[in-house]
């Protein structure tokens, strides 16, 4: 079965709403990620595919004692662990399992046949 372009195919951890990935660009999707304290982490899946991560929106900044900025720290590490661990595995085949992507291939060179 053909994947339906018009929606997204999220992964598991996408926190994005279907109405906020109604209003995405038609074949540009934007996932958000798991929050690491301030940090927002988003996935823009598209001709540009990238992972990136946001701080929290603050009109007015965001002030930072010295304990709330090793915790930024800590989490700033955190995100960036997790932003590489998705940039890893291939966006393409998120959710699916190796037999599937054999059977795929499979099909593939026997319908050329
Ligand atoms: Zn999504």
């Amino acid at each position: 079965m053909e994947a339906d372009e018009d929606r997204p195919d999220c992964p598991s951890w996408c926190l994005t709403t279907a109405e906020e990935h109604a209003e995405d660009d038609p074949g540009t999707w934007l996932h958000e990620g798991p929050r690491f304290g301030l940090l927002r982490t988003w996935w823009l899946e598209g001709a540009t595919n990238a992972f990136t991560a946001t701080v929290e929106d603050a009109e007015e900044g965001v002030e930072l004692a010295a304990d709330d900025l090793r915790q930024l720290a800590t989490d700033a590490l955190d995100a960036a662990i997790w932003l590489d661990r998705q940039a890893r595995t291939s966006p393409a085949e998120h959710g699916v399992s190796v037999v599937e992507l054999v059977r795929r291939a499979h099909e593939r060179s026997t319908r050329s046949a």
